[in-house]
């Protein structure tokens, strides 16, 4: 089956287009991207006015919670939440219950997923067996699988001589090795960004150095083994000159942000809400210079990836104190509208900058398809409405989970369609003109 989507916007950085173009989708594949295409029998969808054609948005940091916390999320509404944002393909860490540090778990992510039959999920395993730290996982039986990465999200890689190892072994196999990146020791039982925030409504700090410090070193084990290590949920300005500085000697180091860190800080712990704990999250959000940082990074290319750490919650899980709350806001419904509200519209970054950071460089990070409408890749396509003014409703969210600081927000962009292989799998409701992609 031909669909030809016809007249719209199309940014394509990884082509080096930006322009009125058409596309022409055969079957799950793009067969041509031109100027005035010829139906040719193809089913037409004239593209509205103002919308914009992009490759499909990969969101390469999620927290599917299945197996294990059901009650939080599965893979099929996980999945349906990964369209309803704009993302045609999600990567979901392996802090399951059990962990996925083993085929058995992976096929099983795998086959909810084809079930599911929305988003593409790509399952991450896990560094060490259970993600405990000391033995490594089977990393080549989790390669086979078809984990695209390993991690011990949720923790960090527990130490220096596992990291090494780590790298060696999934560099064998072309995979990187992500880092949830905080030292345990200077971790503590922190709750919330040690500064001047957390010591006036007397919250147990994170500090930075924390960070910075795994950052470090996991960068120097990089330029050691030659191995790739992403650096996940980045948040403090000590690790991004980390990160500036490994890429400065040309180690195989990337990193990625997520749209809380770039745009709150820790005041939202104080106003509206006091000890919100839809602002508790790890890392916890940080201070206005850190926040400015990451902008910077985003700005100036020293950050590749834009990745949302979607971490569903139940709401009584949520509704407690802030030092028994859970880590974690749910983020796919939310990137999309954030990316272009705070970044686009304000002219800090170009709308191919934003699609490099959510499409081409997570498809290249995490060796995926996608990242691109060249003629032959798969038909994974975003349509967005970036002058689409929407507010965030938590309760109307698709993912299982509604713990998100957003609530409430009115932002200006918004994700209208989702084509996962030349099949439309989500269109907005909430965006005038998006039934034209049904
Ligand atoms: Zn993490």
């Amino acid at each position: 089956m031909k669909r030809l989507l016809k007249g719209g916007r199309v940014v394509d950085p990884a082509s080096k287009l930006d322009g009125a173009y058409d596309v022409l989708i055969d079957g799950d594949r793009i067969a041509r991207v031109g100027r005035d295409l010829p139906p040719e029998g193809a089913a037409v969808m004239e593209v509205p006015r103002g919308f914009v054609v992009v490759p499909g948005l990969i969101d390469m940091h999620v927290h599917l919670r299945e197996p294990g916390q059901e009650h939080k999320e599965t893979i099929a509404t996980g999945a349906r939440s990964a369209v309803a944002g704009g993302f045609t393909a999600v990567a979901c860490m392996p802090n399951t219950s059990p962990v996925n540090d083993g085929a058995s778990i992976t096929e099983l992510i795998l086959k909810k997923a084809a079930e599911a039959n929305l988003a593409r999920v790509y399952p991450i395993g896990a560094v060490s067996r259970g993600s405990q730290g000391e033995l490594l996982a089977d990393i080549a039986e989790l390669h086979k699988a078809g984990c695209c990465a390993i991690s011990d999200d949720g923790r960090p890689v527990a130490t220096a001589l596992l990291m090494r190892r780590a790298l060696e072994y999934a560099s064998m196999f072309d995979m990187p090795v992500i880092d949830h990146c905080e030292d345990p020791s200077l971790k503590s039982d922190g709750v919330a960004h040690e500064g001047f925030v957390a010591s006036t409504l007397g919250l147990r700090g994170l500090p930075a150095a924390a960070e910075t410090i795994i950052v470090q070193r996991d960068i120097t084990l990089a330029g050691l083994t030659g191995g790739h290590f992403h650096v996940a949920h980045m948040s403090v300005r000590g690790a991004l000159a980390a990160v500036r500085e490994g890429k400065r000697h040309g180690f195989p180091v990337t990193c990625e942000v997520a749209p809380h860190h770039f745009v709150l800080t820790d005041r939202q712990l104080e106003h509206p809400v006091q000890y919100d704990t839809n602002c508790k999250m790890n890392p916890p959000l940080r201070e206005q210079a850190d926040v400015e940082a990451m902008i910077e990074g985003l700005v100036d290319g020293s950050i590749d990836v834009i990745a949302t750490d979607h971490a569903p919650h139940a709401a009584d899980e949520k509704r407690q104190e802030f030092d028994r709350a859970p880590f974690g806001i749910v983020g796919l419904e939310t990137c999309v509208p954030l990316v272009l509200d705070r970044l686009v519209h304000t002219g800090k970054i170009s709308l191919a900058r934003a699609v490099e950071l959510l499409s081409v460089n997570p498809a290249r990070i995490i060796r995926r398809a996608g990242g691109t409408l060249a003629e032959g890749s798969v038909a994974d396509i975003t349509v967005l409405a970036p002058d689409q003014s929407v507010t965030i409703v938590a309760s109307a969210l698709a993912s299982k989970s509604k713990n998100t600081p957003f609530d409430g927000w009115t932002l200006k962009g918004a994700a209208a369609a989702t084509i996962v292989g030349g099949r439309t799998v989500y269109t907005n409701p909430g965006v005038s003109g998006a039934g034209v992609f049904a």
